[in-house]
């Protein structure tokens, strides 16, 4: 397959913005993961980005995954990821197909994602709604200890996930950056749970969320070019 250069070049300058940003802020470049949000990409985008050194890819609908998933089968450290909302009437479809679910919000999803897979248990984060929006999936944050409490007896909660409610600059999102690193702390130091990942930051606001703490950054336009869909 020809190398896509232009695609290889956008992901090495996003590799170098993580580098800055974690200097920036006194952290090891190695303890953030780049997750490319690949919804709506064709297989063929997501292999090239492989070709040129990208190994974790989020996506956000099971059946689209699981299709891609069969399309590059032959890329075996390839790493799923599951960036969208999940119903738990698809738990079980999704269970043995990630390596992380990002969006956990609630003990049901939890309960069925442990009931599809027992062992080894699913990795999963709690996804954390700051912005108060109806419209948006995930839990307040004043409700994450009881579905952390409940949930870590079922499935493997690795940390926290969140997306900051729409603001006009990369600073506006840094307040939303810190109050889950904030809860992250409070929780870790309440519940004697690690909780060490933080999966915050896209796009427009990537270098701030890593300035803020985040190990894991979930990026699509900048590495794929603008959605068409
Ligand atoms: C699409 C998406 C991203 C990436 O967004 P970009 O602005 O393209 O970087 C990150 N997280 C989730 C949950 C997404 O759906």
């Amino acid at each position: 397959m020809a190398i896509d250069y232009a695609l290889e070049e956008r992901l090495v300058i996003v590799q170098a913005r993580i580098g800055a940003a974690a200097y920036k802020a006194g952290r090891d470049a190695s303890s953030i993961r780049l997750v490319l949000a690949s919804k709506t990409q064709p297989s063929e985008a997501i292999r090239a980005a492989w070709e040129a050194g990208a190994r974790d890819f989020g996506e956000n609908y099971v059946q689209e995954a699981i299709a891609k998933r069969a399309e590059l089968a032959d890329l075996t450290d390839i790493r799923w990821h599951l960036i969208g909302h999940l119903q738990t009437n698809k738990a079980k479809t999704a269970a043995g197909a990630f390596e992380l679910i990002h969006s956990v919000d609630s003990v049901r999803l939890a309960e069925a994602l442990a009931r599809a897979q027992p062992s080894p248990r699913v990795h999963a984060l709690i996804e954390v709604n700051l912005g108060a929006e109806a419209s948006k999936t995930g839990v307040a944050p004043e409700k994450v200890a009881a579905i952390l409490d409940a949930a870590r007896e079922k499935i493997e909660v690795d940390g926290l996930m969140t997306i900051p409610p729409p603001t006009r600059s990369a600073e506006g999102a840094r307040p939303y950056f810190a109050r889950l690193r904030e809860l992250r702390d409070r929780l870790a130091t309440q519940s004697g749970y690690a909780l060490s990942e933080l999966s915050m930051g896209m796009t427009d606001d990537f270098e701030v969320a890593i300035e803020e703490g985040a190990t894991m950054v979930r990026i699509g336009r900048a590495v794929f070019g603008e959605r068409i869909a």
